[in-house]
C-alpha cells in the first residue's frame, strides 16, 4: 500500500521550517520552498533550482504539489484570454485576462460551477461541485500575472472575483487568497485593487464588514423591486432587499467604502422609470457607483439588452441624483469570455 502523499501547499511556512530541521537540515531551507512554492509559482520540485538533489528528492518522497494547469487558452480579438483551468481532481473552472489601456485585470473564479441559479447567467447551468481551496484561488491570479506580464509586458493591477461561483458562498477560502494575495510574499498586491463581487448574501456582507476586510465590494443588483429580483434571481425569495439593504447599510457604517452595483437593463424587465426610482431608493444611503453592464446572450432571446433610450434614461435619473453610473463595455464576448458566459464550453 502506498501511503498518500501530502499536499505541500497545505503547509505554513512555519511548518516547512520545522520539516527541514527534523530532516537535520536548515530551517531556512523551508522559507527557500516556500519561497518557490508561493511567490515563484513552482510547479515541480525540480524547478526548485536552489534547493541541493538530495532534498529536492526527500520533498518528492513525502509531498506533492497539488496545483492547476491550463488546459486551454482562448483570445479574443480584443486581447481579452479565457482560460479552462484544470484542478488537481479534474474539474474545470474559468478565469479570464481582461487588458485595457491602462489596465490589466485577471477575473478568477471562486467556485466550481455555482449553487445559485441566476436566470441569465451561463454558470449557473452547472451545478456546484465545490469550493476552491485558497491555493487554487491564487493560483487562478499567478496564471493569469504570467499571461499579463507575456502578451501584454506588465503585470496585473486589478483582480476581480466575477469569474464562476459566489465568493461569499465560499468566504473564508476567498479570504486567505486574498490574503496571500495582497502579502509581500505572495505577489503584494494592493487590496484595494481587488474588487469581491457578490449577487447579496446578506450574512456575509456583515461578517466582512467585521472582518473589517480592505478590499471593494460590488453587488449584482440588477433590481431593485422585490418581485423583479426574485423573478431573475430566485435566491432573493431568501435574501430580500431588505435584507440586503440593511446588510449594505452595516457595510457602510464600519467601513465608509463606496459600493458599487452591477445592474444589467434588460428589455421589458427593468427598463422602466420605476425600475430607476427604485434604484435610487435604494443606494442613497451611502455614496454609490452603478456599473450599467452590458447584457451577454447566453441563451435564445429570453433576455434581451435594453434599448439605448432606456440606458439613457438610467444615466439622466441617476446623474441627477449624484450618483456615479459607468457603462461597462463587453470583453472577449466571441470567445464567450464576458460577464455570466463562463460555462466550460470549451
Ligand atoms: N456570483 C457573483 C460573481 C459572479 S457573476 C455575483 O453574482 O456577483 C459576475 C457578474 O456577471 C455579476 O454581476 C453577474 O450578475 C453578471 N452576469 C451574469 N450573467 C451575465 C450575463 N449573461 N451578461 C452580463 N452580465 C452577467
Amino acid at each position: 500500500m502506498t501511503l498518500k502523499k501530502k499536499d505541500i501547499r497545505s503547509l505554513s511556512k512555519e511548518q516547512l521550517r520545522e520539516f527541514f530541521l527534523e530532516t537535520g537540515d536548515k530551517a531556512f531551507r523551508g522559507n527557500q520552498v516556500y519561497e518557490w512554492l508561493w511567490n515563484k509559482g513552482a510547479h515541480t520540485f525540480d524547478d526548485m533550482t536552489n534547493i541541493s538533489k538530495k532534498s529536492r528528492d526527500m520533498l518528492k518522497d513525502n509531498f506533492v504539489i497539488n496545483h492547476i494547469a491550463v488546459d486551454s487558452m482562448q483570445k479574443s480579438n480584443d486581447g481579452t484570454i479565457k482560460n479552462a483551468i484544470r484542478l488537481h481532481d479534474g474539474l474545470l473552472v474559468e478565469s479570464v485576462l481582461i487588458p485595457t489601456k491602462s489596465r490589466s485585470t485577471a477575473c478568477v473564479s471562486s467556485q466550481v460551477g455555482c449553487s445559485l441559479n441566476c436566470r441569465f447567467c451561463a454558470t449557473a447551468r452547472l451545478k456546484r461541485m465545490r469550493n476552491l481551496k485558497p491555493d487554487e484561488i491564487y493560483d487562478q491570479v499567478v496564471a493569469i500575472d504570467k499571461q499579463s506580464k507575456l502578451y501584454n509586458d506588465r503585470p496585473l493591477s486589478n483582480i476581480v472575483f466575477m469569474g464562476m461561483g459566489e465568493p461569499l458562498m465560499n468566504y473564508n477560502n476567498v479570504l486567505k487568497a486574498i490574503d496571500k494575495i495582497t502579502a509581500d510574499e505572495g505577489l503584494g498586491m494592493s487590496p484595494k485593487r481587488i474588487t469581491v463581487s457578490t449577487s447579496g448574501v446578506p450574512k456575509m456582507i456583515k461578517k466582512m464588514a467585521d472582518d473589517q476586510v480592505k478590499f471593494n465590494l460590488a453587488v449584482s443588483l440588477h433590481s431593485a423591486i422585490d418581485e423583479v429580483r426574485t423573478n431573475i434571481m430566485p435566491f432573493n425569495e431568501h435574501f430580500p432587499l431588505s435584507d440586503l439593504r440593511e446588510a449594505l447599510e452595516y457595510w457602510y457604517s464600519k467601513t465608509t467604502n463606496r459600493i458599487t452595483y452591477e445592474y444589467v437593463v434588460w428589455k421589458g424587465i427593468n427598463d422602466t422609470k420605476e425600475a430607476v426610482e427604485a434604484l435610487i431608493q435604494f443606494c442613497k444611503f451611502a455614496p454609490s457607483k452603478v456599473n450599467l453592464i452590458e447584457y451577454n446572450p447566453i441563451d435564445e432571446g429570453e433576455f434581451q439588452q435594453a434599448n439605448n433610450s432606456a440606458i439613457n434614461m438610467y444615466l439622466e435619473m441617476l446623474e441627477a441624483k449624484n450618483i456615479i453610473v459607468t457603462i461597462r463595455r463587453s470583453r472577449g464576448k466571441d470567445i464567450d469570455a464576458a460577464c455570466g458566459q463562463l460555462a466550460n464550453k470549451s
